[in-house]
């Protein structure tokens, strides 16, 4: 059962929600001030998060950063009534969608409906048979990676950076194709983002991290993993 994690201070609009959520087949924690919710998130390590942006105690805007530093569950984010900046707010901090008060409950569970499903672990259409470049080996389905047969532990958009990379061995790709690929089209970060990814990433996989030999910078382009 999908387990989610409600942040709305609002009775009416929380319990509403929570019933129907509950009758949709997911368990539901509640939590109406904002400081609880990261240490319920914890406890909880819910599926996915409804996050309202006013909130008592910890604006959603902070409970949605303190989240993206510690993990990749989807959020969701529920925006004041005509709130232009609170959405563009909202995705800037990795929020992965939002729905504008006021909102249909209909349309809230399709959109949350519609994220788990494309979430990485429950996603069928990726093929996941292991890939390997250089001596650096990706396995996605055991979301393990070996660098000269010894396993290394990276963060999740590393992760991704690296598979994608290995799974272009010898082509060049283009910083656009690269953020496009890991952070989604619709991204509206620096991109500055992906040459810090980049950076962490060679400390991890390069024997000199400040000579590169396996993920190789194209100057004005991208970079290109070695395939030799
Ligand atoms: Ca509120």
């Amino acid at each position: 059962m999908p387990k989610l994690l409600l942040v709305e201070d609002e009775r009416s609009i929380a319990e509403g929600l929570a019933i129907t959520l509950e009758a949709e087949g997911f368990q539901v924690a509640w939590v109406k001030d904002g400081l609880e919710a990261v240490p319920t998130w914890e406890r909880v390590r819910p599926d996915l998060v409804v996050l309202d942006l006013m909130l008592p105690g910890m604006s959603g805007t902070e409970i949605c950063r303190a989240l993206r530093s510690r993990s990749e569950v989807p959020i969701i984010m529920l925006t004041a009534r005509d709130a232009e900046v609170d959405r563009v707010v909202g995705l800037e901090l990795g929020a992965d969608d939002y729905v504008t008060k006021p909102f249909s409950t209909r349309e809230l569970v399709a959109r949350i409906k519609a994220i788990l499903r494309r979430a990485p672990l429950v996603d069928p259409a990726i093929d996941d048979a292991p890939v390997e470049a250089s001596g650096v080996r990706v396995d996605r389905a055991r979301h393990e990676v070996q660098v000269d047969g010894s396993g290394v532990e990276l963060p999740p958009k590393e992760f991704e950076l690296l598979a994608y990379l290995i799974e272009n061995a010898g082509r060049v790709l283009t910083r656009g194709q690269l953020i496009d690929e890991i952070w989604g089209s619709d991204y509206v970060g620096d991109t500055k983002t992906l040459d810090v990814h980049v950076r962490r990433l060679r400390t991890r996989v390069e024997q000199d991290p400040k000579a590169p030999s396996r993920i190789q910078t194209v100057r004005g382009v991208g970079y290109r993993f070695a395939d030799r």
